[in-house]
């Protein structure tokens, strides 16, 4: 397929280690686990492979160690086709690990090993400065450090490209930083711990979030999407504010929903196409995420997701 725009995704790359235990292991307690599976991970990682599906000619900017996770990292990015170019390996430092329990119970525990994403620090990306000015857009999320993420809105303020952030986790990235973003993409929670809709109550509809998206732009961020779940999403720019419910479906496995929708949305805005048509494709891409095991491995494709959306 002729690639679309061009998206620098600069973000994290994890590799996710999953055991599948019946219960969880008490401190100094040995469990067996019944299965165990490794897969891509890390927000930059997840947002690039849904934008690189979605159409878009994707380059991610990110670091990984100089261990045996790095080629796993990499085979699965080469084996979708997303360019590697700006992937650097550090010495020294293992590969971003995320380490994944899940209990018969359905809860989960996480212990996250930043390693090699701590060393995109914000001098690295002064060299990555033509990259940046070749995007149509950039696309950033909350797993960098505070600096690299404030610098990178300095690099794209400057070129005068576009970019998008998925404050997840919600970082303190300063005020001025924020209010660049084009749009600020969060959830409910990472909404409320910015300012945004404090006060909604969790569960409520898309229409009690619509205004609280429509008061942020000018006042957070240029543009703001807040999604919601299952029950979609709201978005809103300085020409207009729209809700985009989510289609009803049997959920399997939610996980990495977020980070589908933001990479969706960003291949579509780099196409140039509006807030709204882009959240109603994004929307219906993470609607058939969450309707698969894993994570992106459960993305699908440019044309299921415009047909789902159609
Ligand atoms: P995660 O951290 O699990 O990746 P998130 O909290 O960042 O997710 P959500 O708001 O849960 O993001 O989900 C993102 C989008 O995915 C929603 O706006 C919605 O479009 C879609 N989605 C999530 N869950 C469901 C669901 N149960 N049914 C249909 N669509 C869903």
């Amino acid at each position: 397929m002729a690639r679309g725009a061009r998206v620098v995704v600069v973000g994290s790359l994890n590799v996710d280690a999953t055991s599948y235990v019946e219960r969880f292991p008490a401190p100094g307690e040995t469990v067996t686990s019944r299965a165990f599976r490794t897969a891509l991970g890390g927000k930059g990682a997840n947002q690039a492979v849904a934008a690189h599906l979605a159409g878009a000619e994707v380059d991610l900017v990110a670091r990984l160690g100089d261990d045996a996770n790095a080629a796993l990292a990499l085979g699965v990015l080469e084996r979708l086709g997303l360019a590697t170019a700006g992937i650097g390996q550090v010495a020294d430092a293992p590969t971003g690990v995320a380490q994944i329990t899940v209990a018969d119970s359905g809860e989960n525990t996480v212990i996250v090993t930043g390693g090699a994403n701590l060393a995109l620090d914000p001098e690295s990306l002064d060299t990555e400065r033509e990259r940046l000015a070749s995007a149509a857009l950039v696309l950033s999320q909350g797993e960098l450090p505070i600096a690299t993420i404030e610098r990178l809105v300095e690099h794209c303020a400057a070129l005068g490209v576009r970019l998008v952030v998925n404050l997840a986790p919600p970082v303190a990235v300063s005020a001025a930083a924020l209010a660049v973003c084009d749009p600020l993409v969060v959830n409910e929670h990472e909404a409320r711990a910015i300012g945004i809709g404090a006060e909604v109550a969790a569960g409520a509809p898309l229409d009690e979030w619509r205004p609280h998206a429509a008061s942020a732009v000018g006042r957070v961020a240029r543009s703001v999407v807040v999604t919601l779940g299952a029950a979609g999403a709201v978005g809103a720019s300085p020409e207009g504010d729209w809700a985009e419910p989510a289609p009803e479906v049997v959920a399997v496995d939610t996980t990495g929903a977020g980070d589908c929708f933001t990479g969706t949305l960003a291949a579509f805005l780099a196409e140039g196409r509006g807030l709204a048509e882009s959240m109603r494709i994004a929307v219906a891409a993470g609607a058939l995420a969450v309707q698969a095991r894993g994570t992106v491995d459960s993305y699908a494709p440019r044309a299921t997701v415009l047909a789902a959306a159609a």
